[in-house]
């Protein structure tokens, strides 16, 4: 069968051995599990994060270039999938899913027990994809990275970006509802929505307009998650630290907008130790 699993739409045969721009074949290739691992967003609680190796977007900037800008990682089939998802001792957190959904898929299909599940995207996901993953979804946890489609073509080759992480973002509105629950005195979000938006060096227009397009399609009472750890990769683009005026100028927007729910990012986020080891 021929994938059309993300906007790329490359049309590849997955299962016959070809690869497309997301480098995935047949099998979900895992780069890392971690069964205990918590996030920038307290209302997640502790999660197990499963991280696939590929990408279907590609930033030039990526923290997790070691395993996305080649498909790296063991290969599961549906049943192994299955096992993983199966031992999880927290909800599972999907790290960039996209382009193994019909392998994940399989896998929650085979399952014995019925795990929550949050969908971390990159945001660039056709209508369908939601739709199919709204299925088997509890949080969908997505960036929205870009208003702008000169930036989004220079540092993840994505000029549709904004139309499509639009749409999706929408479309993820639609299919959850936020529903809370305090365990141990913590407030959890046991269902819904967070869309995290890293900010850019020399980039707060394009910040600033994708604050404004979340608070035009899905309303300012989504949880927000504003961050600030961009940090050089060593190869990509940009290649500077982000400054703390450029993040103070797109917090004080999301203010100005409304936003009520959600997280700023403690400037010193800024740092290297903030991103993944694999
Ligand atoms: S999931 Fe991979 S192969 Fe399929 S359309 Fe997207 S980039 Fe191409």
């Amino acid at each position: 069968m021929k994938c059309y699993d993300c906007p790329r739409a490359c049309g590849v045969d997955r299962d016959g051995g070809e690869t497309g721009y997301c480098g995935g074949g047949r099998y979900a290739r895992v780069a890392k599990a971690i069964d205990d691992f918590d996030y920038e967003e307290p209302c997640l609680g502790r999660v197990t994060a499963v991280f696939f190796g590929g990408c279907a977007l590609g930033c030039s900037y990526c923290q997790n270039k070691k395993i996305s800008r080649a498909c790296v990682g063991d290969e599961y089939d549906g049943i192994s999938l299955a096992r993983l998802f199966d031992s999880a001792p927290h909800p599972l957190d999907l790290v960039t899913p996209s382009h193994f959904l019909t392998a994940i898929e399989k896998g929650l299909a085979l399952c014995r027990t019925e795990p929550s599940v949050i969908y971390n995207t990159s945001g660039y996901e056709t209508p369908a994809a939601v739709q199919r993953a709204s299925a088997f979804t509890d949080v969908f946890l997505t960036d929205f990275k870009y208003a702008d489609g000169q930036a989004a073509e220079k540092l993840s080759r994505a000029p549709d970006y904004p139309s499509v992480a639009t749409a999706a973002l929408v479309k993820m509105r639609e299919a959850v509802s936020d529903e809370w629950e305090t365990v141990g005195g913590k407030r959890l979000l046991k269902r819904g929505l967070i869309v995290r938006h890293l900010v850019l060096p020399d980039l707060v227009k394009n910040s600033v307009e994708a604050l404004d397009t979340i608070a035009r399609e899905v309303g300012t009472d989504v949880v927000l998650s504003l961050m600030s750890q961009f940090t050089p990769n060593g190869d990509g683009e940009p290649d500077r630290p982000l400054n703390k005026i450029e993040y103070k100028i797109v917090a004080e927007h999301a203010l100005k907008l409304g936003f009520k729910n959600g997280y700023f990012q403690q400037f010193s986020s800024a740092k290297a130790e903030f991103t993944p080891k694999f």
